[in-house]
């Protein structure tokens, strides 16, 4: 079974066989390590190796902090703007559903505005900005690298002094300057981890930016000063993290599968545009490389296309009720077999429906 779900998502195999030896007995030490204090000697390395494993796969420079929270990326949405808005202002790059939930939260908080939008269009392109596109006087401006719902990535970035990016659907999936960012947020359970999980990497001086009312918990400082570990992590979820980052070290690091990603999409992507019965509603430029959105002649077609996806080993496959037909992400760990494996129960469908 292929597994397409936008996530929780498809893990490496190679990752939940390690996980399946390691559940009852890990590393020898008699217990599970979900058993484990996340205080003790069983855990503790786990945690660290993920920490550097971040740092080394990801080039993080030495002024930026790595963090373990939990909430997913959504309590980022309120995290962000309690922990930036010093002086109550940010501007927003609004390209799809998540990000607009982002700007809805931040609006609470100070005087947010959307400089960029393209929800003229169901938010099938990635809007046009440039350095006059945001205020002066703000704290910072949020993007969203990767619009799972809707299949658009950005490629260009604004160049502000602080960017904070949600990059759930893409990290770790293609190479990226971390230090043009000032935080980068990710729920893990696309290209990380299983749930429970959100990773946040924040440079190092916007730690002392909170909001006087930022809860304790959300404030990044908090577990910056304590390693994560101010209360108990999502132990589990860091140790998936901790196997899926050593497995991709394994294969060559962020360049190899960046490598393998983009040959993944462009098969896909080739194949629907030499295709007169399925269709991609994105802009071309701003195509993700992760999440694929694509749809047949008409809607019954589509609900057949999801209903006999299963029988032939294809899983998740129904696209998102804001955008409808089908949706395929293709995280890291979708080998390119998945792939081919989905282009040819296209190519049946199309004979058996034309
Ligand atoms: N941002 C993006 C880009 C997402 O794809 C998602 C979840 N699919 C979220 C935020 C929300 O993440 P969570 O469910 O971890 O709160």
């Amino acid at each position: 079974m292929y597994n397409f779900s936008a996530g929780p998502g498809v893990l490496a195999k190679e990752v939940i066989e390690k996980a399946q030896k390691d559940l009852v007995n890990f590393n020898g030490s008699g217990i599970s390590i979900m058993e484990a204090s996340h205080r003790g000697k069983v855990y503790e390395p786990v945690h660290n190796d993920c920490v550097a494993l971040f740092k080394e796969l990801m080039n993080i420079p030495d002024n930026y902090e790595v963090l373990f929270v939990q909430g997913g990326a959504s309590t980022q949405f309120e995290a962000v703007p309690l922990n930036l808005l010093k002086n109550g202002k940010a501007d927003y790059i609004v390209t799809g559903n998540f990000a607009k939930k982002a700007y809805k939260e931040a609006q609470k908080y100070g005087d947010v505005v959307a400089a960029a939008s393209s929800e003229d269009k169901n938010f099938t392109y990635i809007p046009a900005f440039d350095k006059a596109s945001f205020r002066d006087g703000i704290d910072y401006v949020h993007c969203t690298s990767n619009n799972t719902i809707f299949g658009t990535k950005m490629n260009v970035f604004p160049e502000v002094d602080t960017l904070v990016c949600d990059m759930s659907s893409n990290i770790l999936s293609e190479v990226v300057d971390v230090g043009k960012f000032g935080v980068i947020y990710a729920g893990a359970q696309k290209n990380i981890s299983c749930a429970g999980l959100t990773v946040v990497i924040v440079r190092k001086d916007l730690l002392d930016r909170a909001m006087p009312i930022c809860p304790t918990m959300l404030k990044w400082s908090t577990q910056a000063k304590d390693n994560s570990l101010y209360n108990t992590p999502p132990c589990f979820s860091i140790y998936i993290a901790d196997l899926t980052l050593n497995w991709l070290k394994s294969i060559g690091g962020i360049p190899a599968i960046q490598r393998i990603n983009e040959e993944k999409a462009k098969m896909l992507y080739d194949f629907i545009d030499n295709s007169d019965f399925y269709t991609n509603p994105v802009n071309p430029a701003d195509r993700s490389m992760m999440n694929v959105p694509f749809v047949s002649p008409n809607a019954e077609l589509d609900a057949e296309f999801c209903k006999n996806a299963e029988a032939n080993g294809i899983m998740a496959i129904k696209g998102h009720r804001l955008v409808g037909g089908m949706r395929a992400s293709i995280y890291n760990a979708m080998p390119v077999e998945g792939v081919k494996h989905l282009i040819e129960y296209m190519k049946k469908f199309e004979l058996e429906h034309k």
